[in-house]
């Protein structure tokens, strides 16, 4: 199966050359993880090509053709994302242990999609922030955006693709589909499937976290974010999943209503969840106190409603505590399926569920 309307972005035309830096090095590291990811699963000697697409879409996609695993980024996903904690972080609450001083340093005026649904819906964004918040939200922005990366190689390795086709069905799987598809089929399934993606996007992304930990020892702009190395696992943890938690609010928009049976989970349950996954793979990797973490975790998102609010980026009614118990109890019934039909939902894994 080839597809005929792909329309490869092509990254080495940015004219502006931070920006263009940045797509490079991202494309790169995505290419090597692939190429690593390949080589210990062997995915039935499929290669994964990685591209940029120019859709004009916040999305990610993925295909099995007959030689390779093909994933699709859209061009718009890093660059919002970049701009987005950009906004978040140049606001002196948030992340308060960093500087404000300087602030307009780093200064630039862009029209910002405020609905990943709708990126033709923009409202003029003055961002006025300083070099250490820059450099704050250029790595937040970055761990989200892999995370997009991340969960489409776990529908690879959880055998999606090869299900859908043993299925009779095309091999192929995109993350934000029309209302009208999405609510069609076995909604359980299929979030069983999407939690299944979270759960190895989560397993690569603690690898992140260890990088950005062993970085803040030697790295004095990497410490002043993460922390000295008293603090730096309990806060590059929290920041970590903060990350992720405003990849799921900028998706989540001003929705209030929860959507418990999409063919996604909701956001903020994916976000309850991946925070649940993360904290488990990284005690097992090694000790840290918890409980700070957590309290740190729940200062950043504090923080970050209190922005997003600020914006009319959330609305108040969305995050009531009657929202977050209705997502919790969610999050625990996919997490009660995974145990029931994990297999079931992934019967041409490549990997093995723990
Ligand atoms: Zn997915």
């Amino acid at each position: 199966m080839t597809n005929n309307q792909l329309n490869e972005y092509d990254i080495d035309a940015i004219q502006d050359d931070g920006i263009r830096a940045q797509y490079q090095t991202i494309q790169k590291r995505f290419g090597s993880l692939a190429l690593q990811i390949q080589s210990i699963y062997g995915l039935d000697n499929k290669s994964i090509d990685v591209v940029f697409v120019a859709d004009g879409a916040f999305n990610a996609s993925v295909e099995m053709n007959e030689d390779r695993y093909l994933i699709q980024l859209s061009n718009a996903v890093p660059v919002l994302l970049m701009v987005f904690f950009d906004k978040l972080l140049s606001d002196p609450g948030n992340l308060p242990w960093l500087s404000s001083e300087g602030t307009g340093d780093v200064s630039y005026d862009i029209p910002f999609a405020v609905k990943a649904k709708d990126l033709s819906d923009t409202r003029n964004w003055l961002i006025k922030t300083n070099k250490i918040r820059a450099f704050a939200s250029y790595t937040l922005a970055d761990i989200a955006t892999s995370f997009m990366f991340l969960h489409e190689l776990g529908h690879i390795l959880g055998g999606h693709l090869k299900d859908l086709e043993k299925r009779g069905q095309r091999a192929a799987h995109a993350e934000f589909r029309m209302l009208k598809d999405a609510e069609t089929g076995d909604t359980d399934l299929q979030q069983l499937q999407e939690y299944q993606a979270d759960s190895v996007g989560a397993y690569l992304t603690t690898h992140i976290i260890e990088e950005l930990i062993e970085d803040a020892k030697v790295n004095e702009r990497t410490r002043a974010v993460f922390g000295p190395e008293d603090i730096v696992a309990e806060n590059t943890i929290s920041l970590a999943v903060t990350a992720l938690y405003g990849l799921f609010a900028y998706v989540r928009g001003q929705e209030v209503r929860l959507r418990l049976h999409a063919s996604h989970p909701d956001p903020l349950v994916r976000a309850l969840y991946t925070r649940d996954f993360i904290y488990q793979i990284m005690q097992q990797n090694r000790s840290f106190d918890v409980e700070l973490s957590q309290d740190m975790l729940q200062a950043r998102f504090d923080e970050m409603n209190a922005v997003l609010l600020s914006l009319d980026l959330i609305s108040s009614s969305s995050i009531t505590d009657e929202g977050i118990e209705m997502a919790n109890d969610h999050s625990r019934t996919l997490k009660s399926y995974q145990y029931e039909r994990g297999k079931e939902a992934s019967k041409y894994a490549f990997i093995e569920w723990g």
